[in-house]
């Protein structure tokens, strides 16, 4: 069902009349040179940094999520994508040259990158702000027009980001529509040239089907369970206290969290001690200054909220021990962070993703034991290796895979512009940030123009003996 508020949820024809306009327009945008693009990008960083305050504000209504989260979840992976591309943006829009193979001698080969022309982007609820914005940038990187769709469950922050947006743009060049699954059902109808989403693999699967109806092409960025793996090289407190925040960071709402963790037998007791002293340090030593802390934000609706109470109760009930947290306070929406034993690979709580402050805590005899039950999931959006031992962590990494990997770390990747981010399998297709934002809603042209010397004439017919060699040398030798 649509949310009462939608004022700013228009008609299909509404929506239609925005989409021809783009498409009318796209063509020109498609034209415009990276300065233009960068001036683009420049406005909505002003706006985005002048208005940051209400971005706090929106948020905190939102989920309570605290100012300080908001500047680094939000702002500063912004700022940081935004800057990075107009740094390299002119680099990026250049054609690349390739080599010929030499029957084609005397050609010049390159790779033009066009943009896509109207594109598509759907955003969820958890980092609703930047997991809109950044997208959005690789498309005006890369010269689309753009459709916006956030989230309806943020309703604070979709309505912010509707005024940025029709402050910063004309809506034949980047609009916004408010609402839940019904306006993005009549936004997929729509033939788009390529549709990004960010979501649940439920909603991701109803994406692919739709495009799939008009071959447009997608990137869905999606969740799953993330493990991190704790070797027996391991430095445990940094392994704890690095788990525990990416756990913990807005609450556990987070795509890439550590889902659960799987340490060696014999550490498990180190390592729930060391996790529990890094909970008392970052929200506070007892369980009511923890639920007083404004450092952790709230979870995002009642059916969140009770999906994660009734999967705790459920792990209790299948023998998992509570070792701290455990709290659920039904009138704040309040998850204590919560460390949880005796989790054993076929309770329930290990089906789906957590998307909570709850970790649980698995043990191991052998890392074969590990890549086993690892490989037996979905692949994973995120692995985590914490380890000292080299020769082990690559093995980790040639034994699983996932759409990308921390060594002794937790989530920070997905903050380095230079490297792609994008799930695997059933964690996502495709991929984003700097460079590979601006591909993905890029096509790559091949464009060839041949020479004055017109190898390629040598071979036409009527055929000759002569001919049959120098393919036959081409074959042998050349590419
Ligand atoms: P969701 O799939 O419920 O919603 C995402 C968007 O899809 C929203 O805008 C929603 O309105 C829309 N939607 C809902 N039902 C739809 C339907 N039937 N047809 C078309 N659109 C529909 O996801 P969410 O709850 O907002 O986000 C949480 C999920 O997203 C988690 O699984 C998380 O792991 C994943 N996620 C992934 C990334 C990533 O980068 N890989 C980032 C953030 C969140």
């Amino acid at each position: 069902m649509e949310p009462e508020n939608q004022t700013l949820s228009l008609s299909s024809q509404a929506i239609q009349e925005v989409f021809k306009k783009q498409k009318t327009n796209h063509f020109k945008t498609a034209q415009t040179t990276a300065e233009e693009r960068i001036q683009k990008i420049l406005k909505l960083k002003t706006t985005c940094l002048s208005r940051a305050d209400d971005l706090k504000k929106a948020l905190h209504m939102d989920f309570k999520k605290s100012a300080l989260e908001v500047d680094l979840s939000e702002i500063y992976s912004t700022i940081a994508e935004i800057n990075f591309t107009v740094r390299n943006l002119k680099k990026w829009m250049k054609p690349t040259r390739v080599g010929n193979p030499v029957l084609m001698t005397g050609s010049k080969s390159q790779v033009y990158y066009e943009p896509k022309g109207v594109v598509l982007i759907i955003g969820p609820w958890n980092y609703p702000f930047s997991l809109v914005i950044i997208p959005l940038i690789s498309a005006i990187a890369a010269g689309n027009c753009v459709i916006i769709k956030p989230s309806e469950l943020t309703e604070n922050t979709s309505r912010f980001l509707t005024e940025i947006i029709r402050d910063c743009f004309s809506e034949d060049e980047v609009a916004i529509f408010e609402g839940g699954s019904e306006t993005a059902q009549k936004l997929l109808t729509l033939p788009f040239d390529h549709i990004f989403f960010t979501g649940s693999t439920r909603v991701g699967r109803i994406v692919m089907e739709a495009a799939a109806k008009q071959l447009i092409p997608v990137t869905l960025e999606l969740g799953g369970k993330s493990p991190a793996i704790i070797h027996p090289s391991a430095h445990l407190p940094q392994a704890a206290s690095r788990i525990v925040w990416g756990k913990c960071l807005n609450a556990g709402q987070t795509c890439v969290a550590p889902d659960y963790v799987l340490v060696p037998e014999d550490l498990k007791d180190s390592f729930i001690a060391e996790a529990k002293k890094t909970i008392e340090s970052l929200y506070g030593p007892t369980e009511k200054d923890r639920q007083k802390s404004s450092d952790l934000c709230r979870i995002i609706s009642q059916p969140h909220y009770e999906r994660l109470k009734k999967l705790t109760q459920k792990a209790v009930t299948d023998g998992a021990q509570i070792e701290l947290g455990g709290i659920f306070d039904d009138g704040e929406k309040y998850v204590s962070p919560t460390l949880l034993s005796n989790v054993h690979a076929s309770h329930a709580i290990m089906e789906e993703e957590i998307f909570g402050p709850i970790l649980p805590i698995l043990t191991y005899k052998s890392l074969d034991e590990v890549y086993q039950l690892i490989q037996s999931k979905s692949k994973p959006l995120a692995l985590y290796i914490f380890s000292q031992d080299k020769k082990q962590i690559q093995d980790t990494i040639k034994k699983t895979t996932a759409g990308g990997t921390c060594i002794n770390a937790t989530l920070v990747h997905l903050a380095n512009p230079h490297l792609p981010f994008g799930g695997v399998g059933q964690s996502g297709v495709g991929n984003y940030h700097g460079y590979f934002g601006f591909k993905t809603f890029s096509h790559e042209r091949a464009v060839l123009r041949q020479g004055v010397f017109d190898s390629v004439r040598l071979l036409y017919p009527p055929y000759q003996n002569y001919q049959k060699k120098i393919i036959d040398l081409a074959t042998r030798f050349f590419t």
